[in-house]
């Protein structure tokens, strides 16, 4: 067991996997990942069987290392866009990128070993296999890459009471608990929930077959704005409607249906105000599949589930033994406040560029390398954390490009960051030249800075100086 590390990072999903490249390809230094899993890979280890990424693995995982193929689909719910990885393949790529960051020589994985807390004589660490509790002596840093770990389906327990003989089943038992000619109750509003509806049309459930207990509606990406490489022009054009919308934006509600009148953001139904935004992304042939279900029930949170009816916050609709709940009320992003990333012998990895978590654990990684302050460093990376509704969209944008305008005076960061595969605009400079890549571009420029200034305003909080050193004040901690 190794007695001393330079830095101890605590969970090796994504983040912390991200996190460790990119620090050892940049400095001489010691690092351990730990994670209670059996596995590196975090969540991925245990999803449900049919995940897939929803964005491309073009840009995501590990900075040092791609995933899959940066193949374009032929056939199916993806056809034309880049390819996403399916759980296994994400399973399989982090397991190859541990093994891979301890033939360095300056890094080891601990799988199966949990972080327990500071003691007496360091950091201990308890071997899950023994029981045996360890101490380790950190160096330099322990780096929490749990703390916006979030619950997922497989460990997470119903938020309601089941009556016995209620058949109710997490989504990662779904393929194996359907029947033909069954019918269906989901239960959540997210993308779990999406998820689950389109494994069973695809699976030949009739659409008349399938409840959906929604207790919000949410906005989607179209998945045709997040498409990197090749179709990069796809994701500035993306940006610079988001720039638009928000610069002429006079309320929230306004700036929603600006993003939906330029084809940025889409919902289900349009004829239902939508107030949830995770950031995730749907296609138009998975739109048109999910409209196809009719029997919609927003009556807010399901509160138990009876033999013969489901009571919620605001009424009751009907069930019964032929049905087969599926839970999808797992919050998948975890919605943990702002707090400093880089702190005092500590560094709490957190999205800094919206929505990029691997992007984001490599550049702190990067930073962590090669700058000494931590007031510098908090000023390059303030925490943005996840939205979870329509009111953080502004904070989280406005947040996000004016951390990007300082980077640009930065050179050495703004190089790594152009070079990065887990940057999504990587290849913009190699479309600079095609008209619409172009017109994406001047709009871009044209809007951002009237954007970000709408975008405070809307969000309520003018003045960045919290932010500034890192320390988030109560407007951002949401
Ligand atoms: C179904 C799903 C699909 C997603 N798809 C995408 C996508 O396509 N693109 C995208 O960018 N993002 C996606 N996300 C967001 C996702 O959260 C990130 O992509 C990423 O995988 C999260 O990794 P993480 O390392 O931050 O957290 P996790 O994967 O949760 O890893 C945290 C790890 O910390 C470990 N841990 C916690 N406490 C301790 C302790 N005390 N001691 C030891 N270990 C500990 C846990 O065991 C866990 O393995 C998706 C999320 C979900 C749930």
């Amino acid at each position: 067991m190794l007695a001393s590390t330079d830095y101890l990072v605590v969970g090796a999903g994504a983040s912390g996997l991200a996190f460790a490249d990119a620090l050892v390809a940049e400095a001489d230094v010691e690092v351990t990942v730990i994670d209670r899993r059996d596995a590196p890979g975090g969540h991925w280890v245990d999803a449900y069987p049919f995940v897939r990424l929803h964005s491309p693995s073009a840009y995501y995982g590990v900075n040092s290392r791609a995933l899959g193929e940066d193949r374009v689909d032929r056939v199916g719910e993806n056809a034309g866009y880049y390819e996403r990885a399916t759980g296994k393949e994400a399973v399989e790529y982090f397991a190859e990128a541990a093994r891979r960051l301890t033939q360095t020589g300056r890094a080891r994985v601990l799988t199966g070993h949990e972080h327990l807390g500071a003691g007496s004589d360091g950091e201990q660490l308890r071997d899950l296999s023994t029981g045996v509790i360890h101490d380790v002596a950190v160096r330099r840093k322990v780096v929490d890459a749990r703390y916006l770990e979030g619950s997922i389906p497989a460990t997470h327990a119903a938020p309601f009471q089941v009556a016995p003989g209620v058949r109710l089943v997490p989504i990662n038992d779904l393929p194996a608990a359907a029947q033909s000619g069954g019918s269906y109750a989901v239960v959540g509003s997210g993308k779990t929930a999406v998820d689950a509806c389109i494994w069973l049309l695809d699976n030949d459930v009739q659409p008349d077959r399938i409840r959906w207990i929604r207790p919000r509606d949410a906005w989607f990406y179209d998945r045709k704005h997040v498409q990197p490489l090749g179709q990069v022009g796809a994701i500035m054009e993306g940006n610079s409607l988001d720039a638009e919308a928000g610069a002429h934006a006079a309320n929230i509600d306004d700036l929603f249906e600006r993003l939906e009148a330029l084809g940025r953001l889409v919902r289900i139904d349009p004829a239902r105000q939508a107030t949830m935004y995770r950031g995730t992304m749907l296609s138009a042939r998975e739109l048109a599949a999910l409209r196809q279900i009719a029997d919609v029930v927003r009556l807010g949170r399901v509160r138990r589930i009876e033999a013969d009816r489901i009571v919620l916050e605001r009424g009751e609709t009907k069930t019964g033994p032929d049905v087969l709940h599926v839970d999808c009320t797992a919050l998948g992003l975890s919605n943990a406040p702002a707090t400093p990333i880089f702190q005092p012998g500590r560094i709490v990895l957190q999205q800094v560029r919206h929505l990029q978590p691997c992007f984001n654990a490599a550049l702190v990684g990067f930073i962590e390398a090669h700058r000494d302050d931590d007031v510098d460093k908090n000023r390059l990376c303030p925490p943005n954390p996840y939205a979870s509704s329509i009111k953080d969209w502004p904070r989280m944008m406005s947040r996000t490009w004016r951390t990007e305008g300082r980077w640009l005076s930065e050179p050495d960061l703004s190089a790594w960051v152009a070079q990065s595969r887990l940057n999504l605009l990587r290849a913009l400079p190699d479309h600079a030249e095609e008209p619409p890549v172009q017109t994406a571009v001047k709009r871009y420029l044209t809007h951002v800075r009237a954007a970000i200034e709408r975008l405070k305003q809307l969000d309520g909080s003018s003045s960045p100086r919290g932010e500034e050193s890192g320390a988030v004040g109560s407007r951002g901690e949401r």
